[in-house]
């Protein structure tokens, strides 16, 4: 249908609106209408930004009289087609309004209603002149096995097309080197590429390799850019100056207008999504958007989510694998060292005899040794040897954890923070610290080994610039030994570091998630990588209560197919994804009476559904969430449960109505999530 025969178009309007608004295209604007296209409309008695999703000549039912749209901004579409459809795509998958899933996509101040009515649009699309040409750095000789895995993968970028690939290589098998050689492809191939990366492995390790590759093509996308530079990267990549992302979650919505190869590292990696408002996980959505561009995937991981596995199995993703180290390197070899419970009054190291040994061991020897962590703080909390008191959080049902570092007891969910006390506030009795963490940690290596010099990275360090100067002080040799929590444990690259010690490896396993034990398994995995990534080999030696735990025994023999068959089977007798779709409905309010309600009425409202047999699938809940505290609001969650992503989405649209008649609590709809805390 031409532009001039249609008279309505449907827009995706900047307001927490539930779904696309008809207005009227005037005659004088119908002939630059064009989906995607960036327009003022009347909302309301204001005017809001929209962007035109379809244009149409469906007339509204009578009674309707849809306003005017009243302006087109820019010169063309703002978002690159195929971005906009993913985003579209995206607010009908997540259940979210379409305009709060563009404003996710929108550089700074694009939101902004223009002031001026005769402002210079600026010009959109690649720009023809004065592109300066893109120069890679010299390939490196890939090896065989790499050659082997990449060939597939550059196959599909010369074909083009829709082409999603689950790379499987272990750590240190040069799964990074892939992903370089496939951007290298697309852009011969006249295309753009983006990366995602879990937010700590983007240091300025993995950035320089980019860099040194890429130099005038590459934008780098992290949490911690300021408007102006988002605004910039924004633009260099939307006009096609820059035509390579590498970025977090957030850079799946890069504006590279015609992409040739999307990757995601570490697809695994459970900051990929986001838990709340805008639930999406950017790597489903990178997969959605290879869709609509037509073009290559990648999720590369060692221990990739059993989502992907399912995926690869069921022939939907086609696999490749890297079974080996570069360098024909062996993985290290992992001990695991049964700790005893700790007895009362007996206080005991946090470094056992046999870690103790091996770190004495690989300091004598110059190497490096990592020592993870996975809690921050000097104690996990702090508690009455008389009545048992713990000092919890006034905002959160959580204790608070004891820092050294001035002294304060502090709280990891809402940063409420109290001096430590002296005595019990309860009973006045004396009180001690339970469960170590990393502060301890250090504090311990110091006084074992006096001289050593010991750097620490977690996010009680500062920003991400102090942990990345940390690391990279690491990289240089300057420190011998590393502490932290998960922040050590991911895509870093340090040859010299021949132990890995993992103080507790529990902490992780007995959490109320079905994904305990995958989360358990994956961070050992990553953590274990870290060594012998150099010719001097490596060993790693995890302690734990649970010596005979089976994740743990198969994340030491890193026997991912071992760890997947008998966690896959868990999950299908369970009903547990990927065997089924989950929504999670959670629901808060300052008020507990209030939440409850709430929570109360979106239960009875699913029951009703489910038994009048219009849907199949069942409910979970609905309950007190595990954390029921947070921030000062009391949390009730439920889990809607169904066999496929079709009978889910019937259900969840259900209950999204039933939540209009919600009122003094929020809920936040969550589809695949993965926060269950
Ligand atoms: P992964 O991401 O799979 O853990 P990396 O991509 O970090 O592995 O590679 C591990 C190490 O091997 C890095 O130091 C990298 O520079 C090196 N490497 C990768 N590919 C090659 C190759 N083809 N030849 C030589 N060294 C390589
Ligand atoms: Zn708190």
């Amino acid at each position: 249908m031409s532009p001039g025969s249609s008279t309505f178009a449907d827009v995706a309007v900047l307001a927490p609106v539930g779904g696309l608004l008809v207005y009227e295209l005037p005659e004088e604007l119908r002939e630059g209408s064009e989906i995607g296209r960036r327009v003022v409309v009347p909302l309301g008695r204001r005017r809001a930004i929209g962007f035109l999703a379809r244009i149409h000549g469906e007339r509204p039912p009578p009674g309707v009289t849809p306003k005017p749209v009243g302006a087109l901004l820019d010169e063309g579409p703002f978002f690159p087609g195929a971005l906009f459809r993913t985003l579209l795509w995206a607010s009908q998958y997540y259940l979210y309004p379409p305009g709060e899933v563009l404003r996710a996509a929108l550089p700074p101040g694009a939101s902004a209603v223009p002031r001026a009515k005769k402002r210079k649009a600026r010009a959109r699309g690649p720009e023809a002149a004065g592109e300066p040409l893109v120069v890679p750095a010299p390939t490196r000789e890939l090896t065989v096995e790499q050659r082997e895995a990449a060939r597939p993968i550059l196959a599909a970028i010369d074909r083009g097309g829709f082409a999603p690939f689950l790379l499987h290589g272990v750590t240190g098998s040069g799964k990074t080197e892939l992903y370089l050689a496939a951007i290298e492809r697309a852009l011969e191939r006249g295309r753009g590429a983006a990366v995602l990366v879990p937010e700590i492995a983007l240091t300025n390790q993995l950035v320089a390799r980019f860099q040194e590759r890429f130099p005038s093509a590459l934008a780098v996308i992290h949490s911690g850019l300021g408007r102006a530079d988002r605004g910039r990267a924004w633009e260099r990549l939307r006009s096609g100056r820059a035509r390579v992302a590498v970025g977090v979650r957030s850079a799946v919505f890069a504006p590279i207008p015609e992409l040739g190869l999307l990757a995601v590292d570490e697809e695994h990696d459970p900051s990929f999504k986001q838990d709340d408002r805008f639930c999406y996980n950017a790597r489903d959505l990178a997969v959605a958007r290879a869709k609509e561009e037509g073009c290559a995937v990648v999720l590369g991981s060692a221990t990739p989510s059993l989502e992907s596995h399912a995926n690869a199995e069921s022939g939907r993703y086609a696999r490749v694998t890297l079974p080996n180290r570069i360098d024909g390197r062996r993985l290290p070899p992992v001990e695991l060292v049964g700790l005893r419970p700790p007895m009362a009054g007996v206080a005991t190291g946090l470094l056992q005899e046999r870690l103790r040994e091996a770190l004495s061991e690989t300091l004598e020897r110059g190497e490096q040794a990592i020592l993870f962590l996975n809690r921050r703080g000097h104690a996990g909390s702090l508690c009455c040897q008389s009545c048992g008191f713990v000092e919890e959080c006034r905002n959160c049902s959580v204790s608070l954890t004891v820092h050294r570092t001035g002294r304060r007891l502090s709280c990891h969910y809402c940063g409420f923070w109290k001096p430590v006390p002296e005595f019990c506030s309860l009973c006045r009795g004396p009180l001690s610290e339970l469960g170590a963490g990393t502060e301890r940690v250090e504090e311990e290596v110091g006084r074992l080994f006096p001289g050593v010099r010991v750097g620490r990275a977690d996010s009680d360090v500062g920003s991400a610039a102090k942990i990345s100067a940390t690391l990279a002080a690491f990289a240089r040799r300057e420190l011998d030994v590393l502490v932290g929590t998960q922040l050590v444990a991911k895509g870093h690259d340090f040859p010299n570091v021949t132990l890995v010690g993992v103080v507790l490896a529990d902490l992780g396993l007995h959490l109320p998630d079905f994904r305990a034990a995958e989360r358990t398994f994956q961070i050992l995995v990553q953590v274990a990588g870290r060594a012998g990534r150099g010719s001097a080999g490596g060993r790693v030696i995890v302690q734990t209560y649970h010596p005979d735990h089976p994740t743990l025994l198969q994340a030491s023999n890193h026997d991912y197919a071992a760890f997947v068959a008998s966690e896959r089977s868990r999950r299908r007798a369970l009903g547990w994804p990927p065997d089924g779709r989950l929504c999670a409905v959670r629901v808060d309010a300052s008020q507990p009476a209030a939440a409850e309600r709430a929570a109360r009425l979106l239960g009875s409202a699913a029951e009703r559904l489910l038994r009048s047999g219009r849907v199949r699938g069942a409910l979970l809940g609905p309950a007190l969430a595990p954390l029921e505290r947070l921030r000062g609001k009391t949390r009730w969650q439920l889990l809607l449960r169904a066999a496929g992503p079709g009978e889910l989405r019937k259900l969840a649209l259900e209950l999204q109505r039933a939540a209009l008649d919600v009122h003094g609590a929020r809920v936040v709809f969550d589809v695949d999530p993965l926060a269950m805390l």
